[in-house]
């Protein structure tokens, strides 16, 4: 038993060391070390014609999904039109054609989640569509016109915090959060739906991407996880990858979130700081502070990603990927702005 924690211990090690390194040390062999996709997650992925490369699901109350299992967008149909939300940059080209191959009715309202080329740099595909309503937060406008970007539409109706929509007897509520863009983020609400879509905070199966969905405020995000489960949903789109979520997923993410936050504070608060500080003086001299501080950072990483990793590895995918980028987001949350 000693002999198997040692090399669990020894493997989980030789991840952080694979994880930390710059890419050149990318190579097939390192690259190999990292576990594999979870069973649980490879099973949840969409079987996807390559030669459509998307695939569209009725998931009920006139939502359907769309995803090439790297992106997701959205559509809801009613009797007097269709609302969009979101047209990614890989397939968003092709959603108009797919709308109507599951309704005859037009195309009357594009929603954008948030600014990001990704997620909706395939509006192009939009621009002739009659008297299309682009709705977006005041603050996501005034970002696309600064840009000026021929490939994000400009929108043409926004609001500061909340707004609903009605058409053909369905409403959409969509209200701003704070969690992940710099311009604002939206939840995009479809009460007879039950359907629950906040892009790039959420991925079913796995760990957040790379700094907790690169995160421009994490003191927000850390609360996006109970404002999502204020709402009552059975489906859950979180704009990426494999699968649509449920509940579940969401409290799994809040658990992990939580974890790493947790445990970056609780290692960094109990670190004898000072006595790292002049350990590593005494090597490279008092004068390179910047150096100094990176040693003290780098060992409350090491440290957190050494116990989170054993606790997680085998609940999300790719938690050897992103936990040190996790670890650090959260340590300049922990060190720059919260409470002891
Ligand atoms: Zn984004």
């Amino acid at each position: 038993m000693k002999k198997l924690m040692y090399l669990l211990a020894l493997a989980s090690a030789l991840c952080i060391h694979v994880s930390a390194q710059s890419s050149q040390e990318d190579s097939p062999e390192n690259l190999r070390k990292y576990v594999p996709i979870l069973p649980s997650v490879k099973a949840q992925m969409w079987k996807i014609d390559p030669k459509i490369g998307y695939a569209v699901h009725n998931v009920g109350g006139g939502v359907y999904v769309i995803s090439d299992n790297g992106w997701q967008s959205a559509f809801l149909v009613t009797d007097e039109g269709v609302i969009v939300f979101d047209a990614p940059a890989s397939f968003g080209k092709s959603i108009p054609s797919e709308i109507a191959k599951v309704t005859d009715k037009p195309i009357k309202m594009l929603v954008y989640s948030h600014a990001h080329k990704d997620h909706i740099g395939g509006s192009a595909a939009f621009k002739n569509i009659k008297d299309l309503k682009i709705v977006s937060l005041d603050t996501v406008s005034d970002f696309l016109k600064e840009m000026n970007d021929p490939n994000r539409l400009l929108p043409n109706e926004t609001f500061k915090t909340t707004k609903t929509l009605t058409l053909g007897g369905h409403t959409v509520e969509l209200t701003r959060h704070e969690y992940h863009s710099n311009e604002g983020d939206l939840f995009i609400y479809v009460p007879k739906a039950k359907f629950l879509m906040a892009v790039d905070c959420v991925t079913p199966g796995y760990a957040p991407f790379s700094g907790f969905d690169i995160t421009t405020n994490f003191h927000q995000y850390l609360k996006v996880f109970d404002e999502l489960l204020a709402y009552k949903f059975d489906t859950f789109v979180g704009g990426h990858l494999t699968s649509i979520g449920t509940r579940e997923d969401v409290e799994i993410s809040k658990e992990f979130t939580l974890d790493v936050y947790n445990t970056v504070k609780r290692v960094h608060n109990n670190m004898d700081q000072t006595a790292v500080w002049s350990g590593t003086a005494k090597v490279v001299g008092p004068d390179n502070e910047f150096l100094i501080f990176k040693v003290l950072l780098d060992k409350v990483v090491d440290d957190s990603v050494k116990e989170l990793q054993p606790r997680w590895i085998n609940r999300l995918a790719g938690v050897d990927v992103w936990l040190p980028s996790h670890v650090r987001t959260a340590l300049i949350y922990v060190r720059w702005d919260d409470k002891e």
